[in-house]
């Protein structure tokens, strides 16, 4: 019998917390992660045999079908026997191509541990080491699977010695991104091991695998050439029978990494704000079932005839149909509708589901990743997680419309379902174009959004410009001190602006919201606002008359000139903005929200006109994995992209070249190398920083992004939002 259909023993084990685990696989791209997952989904019934790595049932959107990538992560419940005794082991996918890390973050909240999968010919790579900063910062601990031992034998023809080196270097990475990352509670007992079952050695495409341990007891050895001896001899498909890989994962999962009971315990300090002694903190942190529902939302997907179906762990109590949930951030309370488990591609109702488990919701309409959902019971003593430290810069955007104006809605629609399903795509209507504005990770992430949102709005027809790079605006000096009268001529602000000191725009690039406000209490002046893209407003009056009466609408003024810079409509970026004087009606009729909202944004785009305004473009990080005879090839391309390369280093018989490369230069980038390479190059490109842009292009793109904008070419002068310049 198929043992994903043991409903009632799975829910069985629900209730015993130290036989579940919750884990999810990472790895690099084309590491394997799919194939080895679809080798655990044969053996949970979930997948007929011999369909490894073609089936791919936890790609079940055809959009990941069709590009053979993840993108969404689902998860599967199964059982797994160690030693006689029986886990429930809950497994989250992630999606592999970096443009869709946002996600992988959410999902880790879910879980306690991560199968790191590595390639065995590629060794670790760059989005190896970023998916294991991001399981330690929420502290999920990594143990290592390393893949494509087959490759080594057959297509290297590596000796058993030549082999055992790779494995120690492989090991040594790994266990170095553990003592960089890893918080020291836990780094010397996370580092992996192979003498304690925390590395398999395997074939995921092959389904074999083993730990030490499996390997001593079934009497398996690389130096005695047991492995490659069945490659020689074409046997290979008996080690599937005596090391099936299967057994080997999941005892490493069930051997080394925690229960929710175990790491509940330390996880719920870091990732959630309350107080550990309340009686909400000390259910968390004892996984109870007893206790009261606490559920953090990992995902949201609109699903056809049901709605939003909200993913979420949770940490205490349990879930039922019927339950009244207090959605902390959305301020709503909702009722529960369905509760089920995850099968793959499908999910089976159950009536319950308690602490420490993963479940699927449907009726919580207003749930988005990143939500706290508690028992309603509990709303008064409500504290919400901690938002998952990822940081996304949308850097690229397209422009969309409908044909006719009558689909604005249905598009509006859409695209506020692709928002809700993935929070890294950003959507924005211009209003002095009526277009939509879709901004997204890179040229991929925009492509499949552009895809969804087709299935999504059926046949209505839309236009789409090519992708362009996302910039944003800064100063770079001290600007004049302004005055800008409110439209009613009854209301006088005096603004100046400069650019922030760097030290205060490393210390907010690195904080997230919480801190924000740690921020503000440890500078030395009075900070009234910091804008998430790194902008901040300073109240540097002295005992303006009514200002308090309007400080909300001084602060949505700061707001409105951060998002639509002076020069192109761009964001600002690392501006201080002071507020120096104000002088305001009497009469609170005259400073109506309106009146000194515009004011006070105008007042911001003149001064910083007059501060040597200038754009920052974003600039990726490049690494490229590619055979050594096309390292010239692609280094050249990369250079005439005006990137720079940093380095380039042998490992086996790839080459590897990092460097950076401007956004604005990478369109077509992926068919120029795969057509270069002939198809045998890997890469990746991550946003990494924001860099003045080159003078002799930043004309051009301000026109560029102007005419885009439907504005008139020539910037305006500092005339046009103020009405005195006084130095
Ligand atoms: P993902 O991007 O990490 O999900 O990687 P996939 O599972 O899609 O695998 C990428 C490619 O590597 C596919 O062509 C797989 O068939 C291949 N692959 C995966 N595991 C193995 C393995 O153990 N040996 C070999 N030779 N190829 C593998």
């Amino acid at each position: 019998m198929p043992k994903f259909r043991q409903t009632a023993e799975l829910l069985r084990l629900m209730g015993k917390k130290d036989s579940v685990r919750n884990v999810c696989v990472v790895a690099h791209i084309d590491h394997g992660k799919t194939t080895m997952t679809d080798s655990l989904l044969i053996e949970a019934g979930l997948l007929p045999s011999g369909l490894a790595g073609s089936a791919r049932v936890l790609d079940y959107l055809e959009e990941e079908q069709k590009r053979g990538i993840t993108i969404k992560a689902a998860n599967i419940s199964f059982l797994h026997e160690v030693d006689g005794s029986p886990y429930l082991i809950n497994l989250v996918d992630t999606p592999g191509h970096v443009d869709f890390a946002g996600k992988v973050t959410r999902a880790l909240r879910a879980v306690d541990g991560a199968i790191v999968v590595v390639d065995a010919v590629e060794e670790v790579m760059a989005q190896t080491e970023t998916v294991m900063r991001q399981a330690l910062e929420e502290r999920v601990r990594p143990v290592l699977f390393i893949n494509k031992v087959d490759r080594l034998i057959k297509e290297l023809k590596l000796s058993p010695n030549e082999i055992q080196k790779k494995f120690v270097r492989i090991i040594t990475d790994f266990n170095n991104i553990i003592e960089i990352y890893g918080e020291p509670r836990f780094r010397e007992k996370w580092k992996v091991n192979p003498s304690k079952q925390s590395v398999v050695f395997g074939s995921a495409l092959h389904r074999w695998g083993f730990t030490m341990e499996i390997a001593e007891k079934k009497g398996i050895r690389f130096s005695d050439r047991d492995i490659i001896d069945a490659y020689e001899h074409e046997a290979w498909q008996e080690l599937s029978q005596v090391v099936p890989l299967h057994t080997a994962i999941l005892d490493m999962v069930v051997k080394n990494l925690p229960s929710p009971l175990e790491s509940q315990r330390y996880r719920v300090p870091k990732i959630w704000k309350g107080s550990l002694t309340s009686e909400i903190g000390q259910a968390m942190a004892n996984c109870d079932d007893q206790g009261p529902t606490v559920i953090g939302i990992t995902a949201a997907q609109v699903v056809q005839n049901e709605g939003l179906v909200a993913t979420g762990r949770i940490f205490s109590g349990s879930v039922k149909k019927g339950d009244r949930a207090y959605l902390v951030s959305a301020d709503k309370v909702h009722r529960v509708q369905q509760v089920s488990l995850y099968m793959g591609a499908f999910r089976e109702a159950v009536s319950e589901i308690s602490a420490g488990n993963i479940a699927a919701l449907t009726g919580l309409e207003l749930a988005r990743a990143g939500e706290t959902i508690v028992d309603v019971e509990y709303k008064s003593m409500s504290i919400p997680f901690r938002n998952a430290q990822y940081v996304s810069e949308p850097v690229m955007t397209i422009a969309i419309e409908p044909k006719s104006p009558r689909d604005q809605e249905s598009l509006l629609e859409g695209l506020k379902r692709l928002s809700i399903e993935d929070p890294n795509l950003l959507t924005t209507l211009d209003t002095e174009t009526g277009q939509h504005l879709l901004s997204g990770m890179g040229e991929l992430h925009l492509e499949v959004a552009m895809n969804f949102l087709k299935k999504y709005i059926g046949d209505v027809e839309f236009d789409a410009t090519s992708p362009i790079a996302t910039y944003r605006e800064t100063v770079l000096r001290s600007g004049a001190l302004v005055m800008t009268k409110s439209p009613n001529k009854c209301n006088k602000f005096w603004v100046q602006t400069e650019p922030l000191e760097s030290k205060a725009i490393t210390v907010l690039e690195k904080s997230v919201t919480h801190s924000k406000s740690e921020f503000r209490k440890s500078a030395e002046e009075e900070i009234w606002a910091v804008d998430e893209r790194i902008n901040i407003l300073v109240d540097s009056t002295k005992q303006a008359e009514h200002l308090q009466d309007v400080k909300n609408d001084v602060v949505s003024g700061f707001h409105w000139a951060c998002r639509t810079g002076p020069l192109s409509e761009q964001p600002l970026r690392g501006v201080k903005v002071k507020l120096m004087d104000v002088k305001l009606d009497r009469n609170s009729e005259n400073r109506e929200p309106s009146q000194v909202t515009r004011a006070m944004s105008r007042a911001i785009l003149g001064s910083l006109l007059t501060a040597n305004p200038t754009l920052l473009e974003p600039i990726y990080k490049v690494e490229v994995s590619v055979p050594l005879q096309w390292l010239g090839t692609c280094s050249k391309i990369i250079t005439r992209r005006h990137g720079k390369i940093e380095a380039t280093q042998q490992k086996g018989l790839s080459a590897i070249i990092t460097g950076y490369v401007p956004v604005a230069q990478t369109f077509g980038l992926a068919a120029e190398m795969r057509t270069a390479t002939s198809g045998h190059v890997f890469w990746q490109l991550t946003f990494d920083h924001w860099e003045k842009i080159a003078q002799k292009l930043e004309a051009a793109v301000i026109t560029q992004l102007r005419t885009r904008r439907g504005l008139p070419p020539e910037v305006p002068q500092p005339r046009a939002f103020v009405d005195e310049i006084l130095s």
